[in-house]
């Protein structure tokens, strides 16, 4: 085993919640981090870059750990296992933002956990991948597919899961049409799935680039955010969180269609007209982070799926400069912190 006690360590701190222009973050060296029992000790491999990290570091999210060290989409190496010995020093791991549910609240007692008011996340309440070591409760720990670079699975861990419970959520009809709003990492993900399962996918975006990609994965048209596509749909995700879109996503439903919202965050939804919006049973649903079954689902689809991931590397060092280039979205897929 390789010896980390009292080894010491780069880590990024959530220092002065605040605009990512006026330095939140700041570089710390410290201890590598002990794991309490049941809880592996992981060498960062690769450390994803999500806008939810944005959401912590700019204190758009409530503090829940002062000083939090950000990221959940971390690829990592085992450098110590728990008392389970499930894992192996060695083995490559993926850390997602669940991080634990309660098991017994009676969302957790029906197989929905992703709703459980006990619940912490990584990189929001325990300190997370934009570190060169971190630690992960071993039953929240994921093995990870095969024949994908470390830095092509760290956006799987939180766009890709997320993208695929939207996806589920849509209840796309085997060989469906699936509309898809707005198409960064998340969506450009969840359109590979779709696509791979034998749907017809058309996307909705203003970004000439995103709309070339789309058409580049096989989607079957790209068009203007808030154009009507070329036929009804059978379900649509909104990925953009653009309350505004929601009407014209449910008037391209075809009767019983389908509306899942992707985000966290979402703009006001405009008046919903009863007849030209919801009338023939379509229906909007919402989608609220994830189960670790929904974890292991999309893995293993990825495993078995080549998905392409577009991933931009950056040194642990410049790990405020992906944060600012994701907001200023100087990027088209995926900025990804390799320590
Ligand atoms: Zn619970
Ligand atoms: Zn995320």
């Amino acid at each position: 085993m390789l010896q980390v006690k009292s080894v010491e360590m780069t880590a990024w701190r959530v220092a002065r919640p605040g605009p990512i222009s006026g330095g939140p973050l700041e570089r710390v060296r410290e201890t590598v981090p002990e794991p309490v029992p049941g809880e592996l000790l992981v060498r960062v491999l690769a450390c994803g870059v999500c806008r939810t990290d944005l959401h912590v570091t700019e204190g758009d999210l409530p503090v829940h750990r002062p000083g939090v060290v950000p990221g959940h989409e971390v690829v990592g190496e085992v450098v110590a296992v728990d008392a389970t010995r499930r894992f192996a020093v060695g083995d490559r791991v993926g850390i997602a933002w669940l991080r634990y549910t309660c098991g017994a609240c009676r969302f957790c007692l029906r197989g929905a956990e992703n709703l459980c008011p006990n619940s912490r996340y990584t990189g929001w309440d325990a300190d997370g991948g934009y570190a060169e070591f971190t630690t992960v409760p071993a039953d929240y720990a994921h093995p990870l597919p095969s024949g994908y670079a470390d830095a092509e699975l760290a956006p799987l861990l939180c766009a890709g899961i997320i993208g695929y419970r939207a996806l589920e959520r849509a209840a796309l009809p085997d060989g469906g049409r699936l509309g898809i709003y707005g198409f960064g990492g998340s969506a450009h993900l969840a359109a590979q799935v779709a696509l791979a399962r034998g749907a017809q996918v058309h996307v909705m975006t203003r970004d000439p680039a995103a709309q070339s990609l789309a058409l580049e994965l096989g989607v079957a048209s790209a068009q203007g955010m808030a154009d009507p596509p070329p036929v009804p749909l059978d379900s649509a995700i909104l990925f953009a969180p653009v309350g505004n879109l929601v009407l014209p996503a449910l008037e391209a439903l075809d009767g019983g269609g389908v509306l899942s919202i992707a985000g966290i965050h979402l703009s006001d939804i405009p008046v919903l007209n009863y007849q030209r919006h919801l009338f023939r049973e379509r229906e909007i649903r919402s989608v609220t982070a994830n189960t670790r079954a929904d974890a292991r689902e999309f893995l293993a689809f990825a495993g078995e799926h080549r998905l392409e991931v577009t991933a931009h590397p950056y040194g642990l060092d410049a790990a405020p400069r992906a944060l600012s280039d994701l907001a200023h979205g100087k990027f088209a897929g995926a900025a990804v912190i390799i320590p």
